[in-house]
């Protein structure tokens, strides 16, 4: 595990000039031994891509040939044994991960899990870390915050991310994590409106999931056209890692377009706001691909805003931050959020320290247009909601022990966060490895709040 990376001197960062204006347009996919002889036209076909979505380690095996290794396809079968989300994966990433060096390969570590880097998951982590089911009055809906909540309509995705938030519903069961997932129903979709047709101060919705990619063009429409036709809804947005994972579908596949194109003149016409939100983590995803799904929603007018998770390996760089937020921003995507890691189960590896993420916040404010700057959060365990990861009350590195308040959305109540042991020095690991020390510091970091 690398040490955090961020220092005074590395805030010097250097990215060559102009480099978030490259967008590869090469045959990638034939490095890959199994799709060699793929061309572009079947490539760029959102149905070749679903045929050979990966979703099985053999397949991983088959596809990759001689470039399956021994040590390779154990490690990845030992990782099948540890993970709680299950394998799916878009032959556009698979072909974008570089094979000759896979240990760090950040779409690798996203969507692959090797057993060897897993670590063991922190004291305090939580299946449903950020209490969605605790907030949830009505089933497949979140409702946290005043006037916004969340829609989870579906539990499937176009890919299975490993560090996944939702591993608790998200995909089907693994070896380590039974789960109780369940398809796009309209019958349950129904008590869902039925609630916000009774909350009138409810103006957002976010639909998720899973992830909206996996709704079918009528499930697109059906779900829009519904919350538009609420009067007090006046804003809804569809969350989908698709554009990031999977951009030919955007610009191939007509009927699903379209179907998010109407919902979006609907919202027009209503005088209502229609727009993405997607799931880019970092540069290696984009490419020309990207480049083309971005041109055609942002032709019909629809805008795109970028939610990325901060992750070590992954973008918890200066450089590699820097250049994901002017690079989404080139394709006229808005970058919205960096996700502090969730605490959730087999993640450890994937985490930072809350430190880094004020630090990288630093180094990204400025570089850039300010409504191109993302914001830097930390989503509360336990359901106090999104916070800037600056504005905690009160922060021990030492133990990497966060203490925060949600005054809007739970007042009175006291939330943490925990840094991951591993990054911490020897000492704190030594009391965290000590139950008596734990239960000290954190009795102490409690207090220091609530005097
Ligand atoms: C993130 C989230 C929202 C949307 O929050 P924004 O800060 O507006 O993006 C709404 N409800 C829940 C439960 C959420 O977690
Ligand atoms: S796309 Fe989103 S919901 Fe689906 S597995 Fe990835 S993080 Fe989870």
């Amino acid at each position: 595990m690398s040490e955090m990376p961020i220092s005074k001197e590395k805030a010097q960062f250097h990215i060559p000039e102009l480099q978030h204006r490259n967008f590869r347009d090469d045959q990638f996919w034939k490095d890959i031994p199994g799709w060699a002889s793929v061309t572009r036209e079947e490539f760029g076909s959102h149905l070749w891509q679903l045929k050979n979505s990966i979703t099985k380690v053999d397949q991983v095996e088959k596809v990759l040939g001689k470039l399956a290794t021994k040590e390779l396809m154990a490690d990845i079968r030992h990782g099948q044994k540890i993970t709680p989300m299950n394998i799916r994966i878009t032959p556009y990433i698979f072909a974008l991960i570089d094979w000759q060096n896979y240990i760090d390969d950040p779409l690798r570590k996203q969507f692959l899990p090797l057993g060897s880097q897993f670590l063991p998951d922190h004291p305090y982590y939580r299946d449903d870390s950020l209490s969605e089911d605790t907030d949830s009055p009505v089933a497949l809906l979140t409702h946290r915050y005043n006037d916004k909540v969340l829609f989870l309509p579906t539990t499937l995705c176009p890919v299975y991310c490993s560090y996944c938030t939702r591993s608790r519903i998200v995909g089907g069961g693994t070896e380590t994590k039974p789960k109780d997932t369940y398809g796009a129903s309209q019958k349950r979709w129904e008590d869902v409106f039925a609630y916000i047709r009774k909350n009138s101060n409810i103006e957002d919705v976010v639909i998720s999931g899973g992830d909206a990619y996996m709704l079918t063009p009528a499930q697109v429409k059906f779900i829009g056209e519904s919350l538009l036709q609420i009067p007090h809804i006046r804003r809804i947005r569809y969350a989908t890692k698709g554009i990031a994972i999977f951009p030919i579908k955007i610009i191939s596949d007509d009927a699903w377009f379209k179907a998010l194109i109407d919902v979006q003149k609907m919202g027009r016409s209503y005088g209502k706001q229609v727009v993405i939100h997607t799931h880019f983590s970092c540069e290696n995803e984009i490419t020309k691909w990207s480049q083309l799904a971005m041109d055609r929603l942002w032709s019909e007018g629809l805008l795109v805003r970028n939610q990325a998770v901060l992750q070590d390996g992954v973008n918890n760089d200066v450089e590699k931050m820097v250049l994901l937020t002017r690079k989404v921003a080139y394709m006229n995507i808005q970058p919205y959020y960096v996700y502090q890691h969730d605490m959730v189960p087999g993640c450890e590896h994937f985490r930072t320290t809350l430190a880094e993420a004020v630090e990288l916040e630093k180094a990204v404010r400025g570089t850039t247009a300010g409504f191109n700057t993302p914001t830097f959060v930390c989503d509360l365990p336990g359901g106090g909601g999104k916070r800037h990861v600056a504005s905690y009350e009160y922060y021990d590195k030492e133990n990497g022990i966060s203490v925060w308040k949600a005054p809007n959305v739970k007042p009175g109540e006291t939330f943490m966060y925990f840094d991951p042991i591993h990054k911490l020095s020897p000492e704190a690991q030594a009391r965290w490895n000590n139950e008596g020390d734990r239960d000290s510091m954190i009795a102490e970091a409690k207090k220091k709040v609530n005097l």
